[in-house]
């Protein structure tokens, strides 16, 4: 039991302290143009700039790799020798390696946590979806040192951890050995980035592979190793570094892969060869390396012996390559500021006439219009292959749908859809794999910054073009979805809803935005220039990325970060009030009042006291004032369109900053030489307002305002 007095004191003690939180929320700054709390605070590593700070590192993966591809079993088996850069100030314990095929493993995480529900009518290709009879993931058969020791590793699901036998030192390097092996997925029926495609009518397959060896994690000063597990939604992280890769195939193959070919005279014929060099002068249009008719030849031989194709890749972050007796292959040479790349495509016939077509001219495109706003794309090549459906990109390679029907003919939507995957495929090059993002923990870093530019590239493809994303208006019906399907941008990609929307729309758009509404053109395209060249080859987070902006255009954009990527707010601005004002002028008499007929009636002592713009005030015919309510939330520019009695209009906007002393209305006078008889907020669909019928009223009446001068009388 208490005493009385005690629980008097304790009494006392809660209601001073429950009185004392009640004001602590009242009085916590809430502004939406404060700075952000969630940012991480800048370092010697991170400037407050967005810059690479003095002691900025990042550690760097060196592989050579041989491989062989059986494709009577559809299995890869492979060895690799890694050798890895601690360039980190940090002494090293262990190494994080992934593996990614894992999560094809019968009991991967990815398989226990994904879920269906039941349906009345449900398809068995949907059920054989998710319960998969493909057993994937590697075989570990063997990882040893340089000497040929055994190495003691631990596999996690996806992650395998190796220990060092001595911890390795800043600045020292470390080489270890592993031998693997897979099946490979049918990836029509499984799904995957990667897989084969079987061609019953031909009885062959086309590999599109990747992810396909052991690859080293991220280690970096933003959070150590980069330890998420693949889930299937989150892509890739990987560090740097140089490839040599042995690809072996049947020899009636023909093999496309990041890098360089290093041994065309061993795996091409002379005439291939030829053809081969001449695409290289070649700037107008493609050339065949592999022709249609060959490739034809190719389908129907079935080879015994095999073919070592041998790249090369310099400071790329990862290795892909497409394989197959289908393919067909064109290149052309392309033209840049700095450096002079091959644009190249590999696909079957199924893919034509699109394909010869289109393919390696959207290349080279895209290669033009994203090196204009970032820089010369630094690879030697850039490589498009055709597959059916997906989308992927790799370093210089990347596999695109696309497929016309069996009678070559095909819709609008699947030509428009094939240009538009190629761009933003082959885009990828810039976002993550040369502007080495986290794509594991945010997706929007490269698919939002790549649809960005992939909508600029597509406009400058073609007049009008179709484009899905990259205009606010398309992220209206998005903006307004139901709430409990929307997260912020800033999620990391295993928990995004709506993805497509989230990662890729939302951002692209909010960079549009900025561009052409809040910053204009050459200040945005500026400063986008600046992120992407301080990033390069480099491992940007969003701090860097919003940091850079800030940092290039000279203002503070905090406001429009954490409306746009931190939360879910929509823009919906209400034009709550119009109210028209005609002057009335009065002339001042002692402490009375008279109405004067026009401002030429003012005495000619009063008119001489003032200045022109006070002449020009009294005699301005109408003045507006309009009160427009924050509905949504989203802090944005407000746009006005005054329509005058005569048809004409005349637009003022207003920046985000209106909002800064109340976020929720405000209220603005404006003078007019003509009578406006209607006004509209938002008239070209700049803001994604989600509900626009609350942006416009009509003008029918005016009220009247007296006005008049100080300046009466001599001073
Ligand atoms: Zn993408």
């Amino acid at each position: 039991m208490m005493k009385r007095k005690q629980v008097i004191i304790l009494w006392l003690i809660i209601n001073f302290l429950s009185a004392n939180y009640t004001n602590a929320q009242e009085r916590v700054n809430t502004s939406k143009f404060r700075r952000i709390e969630e940012w991480n605070t800048p370092n010697a590593y991170r400037t407050a700039s967005g810059a690479p700070g003095f002691k900025y590192f990042q550690q760097r993966a060196d592989y050579k790799i041989s491989i062989v591809l059986d494709d009577k079993t559809q299995s890869i088996a492979g060895e690799e020798e890694i050798t890895y850069h601690n360039l980190s100030p940090d002494v090293l314990t262990h190494l994080w390696i992934q593996l990614d095929q894992n999560i094809s493993r019968e009991n991967s995480t990815a398989r226990l946590i994904s879920k269906m529900r039941m349906k009345d009518t449900i398809s068995v290709e949907e059920m054989s979806y998710y319960f998969p009879d493909f057993k994937g993931g590697f075989t570990i058969s063997e990882v040893v040192d340089k000497s040929g020791s055994n190495e003691k590793y631990f596999v996690n699901g996806t992650m395998m951890r190796l220990d060092l036998k001595r911890p390795l030192k800043p600045g020292k390097k470390y080489t270890f050995k592993i031998k693997w092996s897979y099946s490979i997925n049918d990836r029509l029926k499984y799904g995957g980035r990667s897989g084969y495609e079987y061609f019953p009518a031909d009885d062959n397959y086309l590999y599109t592979i990747a992810q396909f060896f052991p690859r080293m994690a991220v280690y970096n000063d933003d959070r150590g190793w980069q330890t998420q597990q693949f889930l299937g939604q989150g892509e890739f992280t990987l560090p740097f570094g140089d490839f040599d890769v042995r690809i072996t195939v049947p020899a009636d193959f023909v093999v496309g892969a990041t890098g360089e070919l290093q041994n065309a005279s061993q795996v091409l014929t002379k005439e291939q060869l030829k053809r081969f060099s001449e695409a290289k002068r070649t700037f107008d249009k493609p050339v065949f390396i592999v022709t249609p008719k060959e490739a034809l030849e190719n389908e129907k031989s079935r080879s015994t012996s095999t073919k070592t194709w041998h790249f090369r890749a310099k400071n790329v972050r990862d290795f892909a390559f497409a394989a197959s007796r289908k393919f067909i292959w064109d290149a052309m040479a392309v033209k840049l500021g700095s450096t002079t790349p091959l644009a190249m495509s590999f696909y079957p016939k199924e893919g034509n006439p699109l394909w010869e077509e289109y393919s390696t001219r959207v290349v080279a495109h895209t290669l033009k219009v994203y090196s204009k706003y970032t820089f010369d794309y630094p690879y030697p090549v850039a490589i498009s292959v055709h597959t059916d459906r997906i989308g992927m990109e790799y370093p210089m390679i990347c596999f695109n749908g696309g497929r016309p029907r069996p009678d070559g003919t095909y819709s609008k939507a699947t030509k428009y859809g094939m240009i538009s995957v190629i761009i933003h495929e082959v885009g990828h090059n810039w976002f993550p794999m040369i502007v080495n993002s986290d794509e594991r923990q945010w997706t929007w870093m490269d698919e939002g910054l790549n649809t960005y530019l992939q909508y600029l590239a597509e406009q400058e493809w073609e007049e009008n073009y179709p484009s899905r994303r990259g205009a606010a208006r398309n992220i209206v019906d998005y903006m307004k979805s139901d709430p409990s399907t929307l997260v912020p941008i800033m999620t990391q990609s295993e928990s995004i809803l709506q993805f497509g929307n989230n990662a890729y729309g939302k951002p692209a758009t909010g960079l549009n935005i900025l561009r052409e509404t809040i910053l204009g053109r050459e200040l945005f395209d500026h400063a986008f220039r600046q992120y992407a060249n301080r990033w390069k080859f480099k491992h940007p987070t969003p701090e860097d990325f919003f940091r850079t902006i800030e940092d290039a255009v000279g203002q503070d954009l905090a406001w429009f970060w954490r409306g746009w990527f931190y939360t879910t707010d929509a823009c919906d601005q209400n034009l709550k009030s119009v109210k028209l004002y005609v002057p009335q002028i009065v002339h001042r008499k002692e402490n009375a009042f008279e109405k004067i007929e026009s401002f030429e009636n003012l005495p000619d002592e009063v008119k001489n006291r003032l200045s022109q713009n006070e002449k020009d005030l009294m005699q301005t015919p109408y003045f507006l004032e309009i009160s427009v309510e924050n509905k949504g939330g989203l802090i944005m520019p407000v746009i006005v369109k005054f329509t005058f009695e005569d048809n004409t209009s005349h637009i003022v906007r207003l920046p985000a900053e209106v909002w800064l002393k109340n976020e929720k209305e405000f209220s603005k006078v404006f003078p007019l030489d003509k009578k406006p008889v209607h006004v509209i907020l938002d008239p070209d669909l700049e803001t994604a307002d989600i509900d626009i019928s609350n942006n416009q009223v009509d003008i029918s009446r005016s009220n009247t305002f007296y006005i008049f001068t100080f300046k009466n009388q001599a001073q």
